[in-house]
């Protein structure tokens, strides 16, 4: 684009994130080249009394607004912009598709300091070697400084070098430890990988032997690599997906490209981790909540600048622009992390389709328990299944049995039974772990006297008992005081604890198991960084007999000496008002499941009910998740509920108890103006929990069997919404697909 003459301003059409449904215009930056500037570079703009990051869209020759009044961009901050065409295309569609400002999509896809501005410098991160000396080193000659001979032998266990970051994940000490190695001459520092875009180099050679289903999906989806394609791995909890994936990967790699794995949460599974490392030699870049700003930023840019060629991230890494993409891998795909739950309402698993469309890439989506949506999806041929119905090796899948604790005596949430099962496990120096969803000693507190519940000031909800900390909780709002010894209300009644939480259940574990160790993993018990790696070590070293925890135990964990799996209280699932709750359930009670008999030894799992003859639970156990799955899918058909109709759902809350009810006959107003009848508007109504931290909380369901009338109607709506003076007074969101209707 030609510079126009003096009096002839150009406009930059600019995205800010800023909560408002439309673009900005601003006079284009004086004595600046414009020739070479390109959609998708950050600048800097006056808005409001400040400035704020703006990304360009377009350069236009006039605006609709009138010239005198425009302000002027302040500066240019990239000279190329850092997302590709394809991907601001991916950003403009989501915006779309999930009605949020599209400043504040794009503004999601970079990380924090790219956001706020931040210039771009890529850190070329330090390399550690060994030097030739180090490499013919003895380490037991290392025995008096422990340090140096762990630091050595982790060199020695590894491909070519190490960078900072590889070092800071495996030990957060080792600056010191590596400068004295340094010192003797037995380490060195490199300026920079000598792994990058080597393949010969790419693998080290440990892959498994595969059997001949895991095969045929490696085969299935290396045919398909270079267009786009959706595959879904279906594969019971041990099949081998993991492997599947690696050795898929090894093959985008040797083309030169670029990977991206998505997976639900890092932290809780740093094996998998390890396992992406020891399987091949170049460096992987990790995208997680518990890195640093300035880690995740490196991270980003070295697939930017295809320094990288693997990302390891979860649900915010699905943005990361490739350089060189060939593929992306979504492992338990099923799994409710993937859902962004706040701001923009995202479903990364469906983003991830629509991205493997526009870069004419595979998308791969695993998992046990596949998503009902997923299945649908592959009834309709939209997606090519690919099926592991054995564990891998010579493990063998584990027995489900109901057990029927109507009448039982129970202890603390354990029956007899189950007791003496676990005397058999343990007895056999096998490990037991128990599954109970709910942390904190128990979830009520009722005084025997009066009747008098400890609930919470700010929600609908009661307060849970920490006896340990001798805390009430509320797990809503984070509220929380002291346990009192005496009923505030009656002064003389007696304060019993009412229910199971998985703290009482450790207490309880220790007097009837004394001389066994156990360990309660939650989100309690965990949250000292570094505990639960130490207590994942622990069981796999087999200093640990029983395992007790929430649904933190479901996910991805091997724990091969764990035979004996109970699931203490599985009723709770049974009785949720929310539609999507069955399907949740049954992926609960297999992924927990699936943690038994891992190695070569066969594990039983034992649900203790007072429902065993609820089809839900007779389904399952007797006909395995696929004929659950089957049937689910055909009662939402039958009610005409997704993936049957398209839903979105708008929530709103205000401290004030009258805001909503007026925010909501102003939305009434526009809906009967502008809903063309095809698309039911159900409520308004309370929200399931109608009050939380102190903010009451209403919904309207918008729900249609033609997503596109959906989409004209919100199109319409949404903007509209945004400018109500009612609005002002509440917050209120839209959540396309929403993954709960809480
Ligand atoms: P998933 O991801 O489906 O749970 P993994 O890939 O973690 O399964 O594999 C489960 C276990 O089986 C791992 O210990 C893995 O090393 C082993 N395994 C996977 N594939 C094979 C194979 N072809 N032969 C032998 N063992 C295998
Ligand atoms: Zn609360
Ligand atoms: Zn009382």
């Amino acid at each position: 684009m030609a510079k126009l003459p003096v009096g002839d301003e150009l406009i930059f059409r600019v995205a800010i994130p800023v909560p408002v449904y439309r673009l900005f215009d601003y006079l284009a930056p004086v004595d600046v080249e414009l020739d070479n500037i390109k959609p998708g570079v950050r600048l800097e703009v006056p808005f409001g009394k400040g400035k704020k990051i703006a990304f360009l869209l377009e350069i236009a020759g006039h605006s609709e607004l009138d010239a005198s009044k425009l302000k002027r961009v302040v500066r240019i901050l990239d000279h190329k912009p850092l997302l590709s065409t394809k991907d601001l295309r991916l950003l403009d569609w989501a915006s779309n598709y999930y009605h949020h400002p599209l400043g504040e999509v794009i503004s999601a896809a970079f990380p924090a300091g790219l956001r706020q501005g931040k210039s771009v410098v890529v850190q070329t991160e330090k390399h550690y070697a060994l030097t030739d000396l180090g490499k013919v080193t003895d380490s037991a000659r290392l025995q008096r400084t422990p340090k140096q001979k762990s630091v050595l032998e982790k060199f020695q266990g590894c491909p070519s070098c190490l960078s900072e970051a590889e070092l800071s994940a495996w030990n957060d000490n080792w600056r010191p430890t590596v400068k004295q190695l340094i010192a003797r001459q037995f380490l060195q520092i490199e300026l920079s990988d000598a792994r990058v875009n080597s393949p010969a180099a790419l693998v080290r050679n440990n892959a498994l032997q595969c059997n001949p289903q895991q095969q045929s999906a490696i085969d299935a989806v290396c045919a398909g690599l270079g267009r786009f394609g959706v595959f879904l791995l279906e594969g019971v909890t041990g099949s081998g997906k993991t492997e599947v994936y690696l050795q898929i990967i090894r093959t985008v790699l040797e083309r030169g490209q670029q990977v991206l794995i998505l997976v639900p949460e890092i932290t809780l599974t740093p094996q998998l981790e390890d396992r992406f490392r020891q399987r091949f030699a170049v460096s992987i870049a990790l995208s997680h909540s518990k890195l640093t700003d300035k880690q995740r930023q490196t991270a980003w840019l070295q697939m930017q600048q295809n320094e990288c060629s693997i990302m390891l991230g979860t649900r915010s890494a699905l943005f990361t622009p490739l350089k060189n993409p060939g593929l992306i891998i979504l492992d338990e795909e099923h799994d409710a992390s993937f859902k962004q739950q706040e701001g923009f309402r995202f479903s990364a698993r469906d983003i991830a389709v629509v991205r493997g469309k526009l870069l004419h890439i595979p998308v791969l989506l695993g998992s046990a328990t596949p998503s009902l949506e997923s299945l649908h999806n592959v009834d309709k041929q939209r997606y090519q299944l690919l099926h592991l119905p054995d564990r891998a090796g010579n493990a063998t899948e584990p027995v489900l049995q109901l057990l029927d604790i109507r009448n039982k005596r129970m202890l603390e949430g354990l029956s007899e039974s189950l007791v003496e099962e676990m005397h058999l496990t343990l007895a056999k120096n096998e490990q037991v772990l128990l599954f109970l969803n709910r942390r904190g000693f128990a979830p009520t507190l009722i005084c025997h006297g009066c009747g008098w519940v400890a609930r919470c000031q700010r929600c609908d909800a009661n307060l849970v008992i920490h006896f340990d900390e001798e805390r009430l909780r509320c797990h809503h709002c984070g509220k929380e005081q002291r346990l009192m010894s005496q009923c505030p209300a009656c002064k003389t009644g007696e304060l019993t604890p009412l229910g199971l939480g998985t703290e009482r259940v450790e207490k309880v574990l220790a007097e009837l198991f004394e001389d066994k160790v156990s360990v309660r993993l939650d989100r309690d018990s965990t949250q000292r960084k570094g505990s639960l790696e130490n207590y994942l070590r622990l069981i796999n070293q087999g200093k640990v007999d029983i395992i007790l925890g929430t649904q933190m135990l479901a996910k991805g964990h091997h724990f091969p000496n764990v035979t004996l799996v109970a699931i203490l209280d599985v009723d709770s699932g049974l009785f949720s008002i929310d539609f999507h709750a069955p399907e949740k359930l049954a992926q609960m009670i297999v992924q927990v499941s699936g943690r038994a008999g891992r190695a070569e030894k066969t594990g039983k799992v034992i649900m203790q009910t007072r429902k065993p003859e609820h089809p839900l639970l007779t389904t399952l156990i007797q006909q395995g998740y696929r004929s659950f799955a089957k049937t689910a899918l055909a009662e939402r058909k039958e009610a005409l509920l997704p993936p049957f109709s398209y839903q979105a759902l708008l929530r709103v809350q205000a401290a004030d108890i009258d805001a909503p009810q007026f925010f909501f006959q102003a939305v009434t107003a526009l809906v009967q103006e502008l809903n063309t009848g095809h698309t039911q508007v159900l409520g308004p109504v309370s929200a399931p929990m109608a009050r939380r931290a102190g903010h009451y909380r209403y919904q309207l369901l918008f729900q249609t069997t033609r997503r596109q009338e959906l989409h004209v109607l919100l199109d319409a709506i949404i903007p509209e919404i945004a400018k109500l003076k009612q609005a002002k007074k509440v917050r209120w969101s839209l959540d396309v697909d929403p993954a709960d209707l809480y």
